[in-house]
């Protein structure tokens, strides 16, 4: 509903630029930068006791405990609502993602029961094709991610021709690999090589195929192609070059998996509860989470799932755990601003997926609805990827307005008509938004299994240490934790 003030505002100002929403950085800030609070006295007595505690309700922890619905547990969430990055709003009605936005589908049979068993219409969210499109230089060019459609691309005929060959490639290799599992590695070799130079070096490519991965890179894996690992980046491709995999999206993005996954919970998670100390013992754990007043809840669990960032998590592992502050150095994240700029937007762009090329302030948009009426209300989300690893900061420290401001200009360039006919623009930031499979990160994660993910009672999930930013790798790492949070507890029960 609109507010009387906001259409005052609205007459005012067009457009209205709300201030940032998203990631609940500070509550978490408060407590784990070094200047932060102490976390206090602990209450002398648990509140709550359950079996299994998940710290974090992203889409890893929130699988784990749905996993898990039959035992004893408590999913504790720092910020104010369950999801993590998969984030949903709605413009007068019209959901839009403030987020993850879509996934893949189906894998295998696996997949496909898991999304059925959730009670997800995924056959329905099917996007129409063509599922990617591509602006260059003040054209589109739909279907870019396919053997057919590289081929349509403004490039030389001999970039076409080598672009086309690696997805060839690529579908091909599809049988053999499997980004997100525990055992093997085929190729490791890639790992070793950055996107740009397994392109440029290996294949022969000219920079301009580079730059026409650019925006993908950036918005999937949170660096550029010379950034990124080659394995990575070529996991990654290998879906949306896919011949069998398809792409599904609903309005609110992947925050629909999120309330179906809390709809499922026999408890919802316990929001606004930052948890800041834990406290491994022989036979429980005990961890002290604070509410938005600061004031204490203490939780005593058999397991405790630790399914936030390992950037948040290496400020909770006492050294009593085992896990030291070297474990998680390797880890690194980029930065995001997703804005929503909402109004009767007149914009055609056949991709659902809509990548734009050479552009600095965002790499990507989705309509939502896709298709509508002149004159039709819309939301046009804008992908912001914010370079790594200087982004952060710059996000807590530029107001939303500055950032506002220049999204708009960027679109007014590309989209003048569309940019025009914005009446409000809503930013979202994530400070920590994506692990970045950097050269080496995925051989040292496999390699080692470092950091090892169960350690007496704790045990970490998070999409982190699958070390691929996606929402597979979030409900796998989900998975994984449930079961050895089972095994833990039957160390208990066999007593
Ligand atoms: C803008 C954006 C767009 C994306 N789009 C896609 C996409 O379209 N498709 C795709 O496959 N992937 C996408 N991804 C990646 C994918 O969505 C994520 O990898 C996945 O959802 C992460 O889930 P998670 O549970 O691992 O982590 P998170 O979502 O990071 O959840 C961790 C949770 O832990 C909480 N937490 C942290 N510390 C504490 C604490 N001390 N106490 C209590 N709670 C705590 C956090 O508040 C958070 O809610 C996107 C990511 C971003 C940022």
């Amino acid at each position: 509903m609109t507010e009387p003030s906001d259409q005052f505002q609205r007459r005012r100002a067009k457009p209205l630029i709300r201030e940032w929403r998203g990631e609940a950085a500070g509550s978490c800030h408060r407590y784990f930068l070094t200047s932060g609070e102490r976390p206090g006295p602990w209450p002398e007595r648990p509140e709550v006791r359950v079996e299994v505690a998940v710290v974090g309700a992203g889409l890893s922890g929130l699988t784990a405990a749905y996993h898990l619905r039959d035992r004893e547990v408590a999913v504790l969430e720092a910020g104010p609502h369950p999801g993590g990055v998969c984030l949903t709003e709605d413009y007068e009605g019209i959901p839009y993602p403030a987020g993850s936005a879509y996934s893949y589908y189906p894998w295998n049979e696996a997949w496909a029961a898991w999304y059925r068993d959730l009670g997800l219409n995924v056959e329905g969210a099917v996007v129409e094709p063509p599922a990617s499109a591509l602006h260059y230089r003040g054209q589109w060019f739909a279907d870019c991610y396919s053997a057919a459609g590289v081929r349509g691309l403004p490039f030389p005929p001999a970039v076409r021709e080598g672009l086309a060959r690696l997805a060839e490639d690529l579908a091909a290799w599809e049988e053999e690999w499997d980004p997100l599992g525990e055992e093997g590695f085929s190729r490791p070799e890639l790992d070793r090589l950055t996107l740009a130079d397994y392109l440029e070096r290996e294949r022969g490519l000219p920079p301009v195929a580079t730059a026409f991965f650019a925006p993908y890179c950036a918005s999937c894996l949170g660096a550029l192609p010379h950034q990124v690992s080659a394995w990575a980046g070529l996991s990654f491709l290998m879906s949306e070059f896919s011949a069998s995999a398809r792409i599904i999206a609903f309005p609110e993005g992947n925050a629909r998996l999120v309330a179906a996954l809390v709809a499922a919970l026999p408890r919802p998670p316990l929001l606004g509860q930052v948890v800041v100390e834990l406290h491994p013992g022989r036979d429980r754990v005990r961890l002290l989470a604070r509410g938005a007043s600061g004031e204490a809840l203490c939780v005593e669990a058999q397991a405790v799932i630790l399914a936030g960032g390992k950037f948040a998590m290496q400020h909770l592992l006492p050294p009593e755990s085992g896990w030291q502050g070297e474990d998680f150095r390797h880890f690194r994240y980029s930065s995001y601003v997703v804005a929503a700029l909402l109004g009767p937007l007149e914009i055609q762009a056949p991709g659902y997926e809509n990548w734009v090329m050479e552009e600095e302030a965002f790499s990507d948009f989705i309509l939502s609805p896709r298709v509508a009426a002149a004159g039709t209300l819309r939301a046009m989300v804008l992908y912001a990827p914010q370079p790594f690893p200087t982004g952060r900061r710059q996000l807590l420290e530029q107001p939303a307005e500055a950032q506002a401001r220049r999204l708009l200009a960027a679109v007014a360039r590309r989209f003048p008509e569309a940019a025009a006919a914005v009446e409000e623009v809503r930013l979202y930031r994530f400070g920590h938004a994506q692990v970045v499979p950097y050269p080496g990160f995925l051989t040292l994660l496999r390699q080692e299994g470092r950091p090892r993910p169960v350690k007496g009672r704790l045990i970490l999930a998070h999409s982190d240490l699958a070390g691929l930013p996606c929402v597979e790798a979030a409900i796998l790492e989900g998975q994984r934790a449930a079961r050895r949070a089972r095994e833990v507890l039957s160390l208990g029960e066999g007593k």
